[in-house]
């Protein structure tokens, strides 16, 4: 159980880490690309020109076009919301129903187990439930 749960806040830091990312990145092409939206009667088409024709430059000359950032946004956001959703997943998979079997009474139950002992809901007994597949 505790595994899971760090493992699920590892994915939500890590989802909300690339987000922020993309976000920022989205953030700083839009603030780049402001004074020419801002100079056009058709902003989308003059933030569109924009992003195919303008480069960033980098470092030692290295320059990177616009565009190949937004896209790369983009992807950064979607990797994002799969690292979200996997980690959601990750969270609920402890919480999976099970079907129990006491060792004392036989007696059968549905419960969410994962390890550990638990009280027989039948006899009271402190239990490690035998486990089958509901
Ligand atoms: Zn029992």
């Amino acid at each position: 159980m505790k595994r899971k749960l760090r493992r699920y806040k590892f994915g939500y830091v890590l989802g909300t880490m690339l987000a922020f990312i993309g976000l920022l990145i989205i953030v700083m092409i839009i603030s780049r690309a402001l004074p020419e939206i801002n100079s056009s009667s058709t902003p989308l088409q003059a933030f569109w020109d924009f992003l195919w024709a303008e480069e960033l430059g980098l470092f030692l000359g290295v320059r990177i076009q616009f565009s190949f950032l937004f896209i790369l946004a983009g992807a950064i956001l979607v990797l994002a919301g799969a690292v979200f959703a996997f980690s959601k997943q990750w969270f609920f998979l402890p919480g999976k129903n099970m079907k129990l079997q006491c060792p004392f009474c036989k007696k059968y139950w549905t419960s969410t187990y994962d390890r550990g002992q638990v009280v027989c809901p039948h006899c009271r007994h402190l239990i490690h439930p035998k486990l089958t597949t509901a």
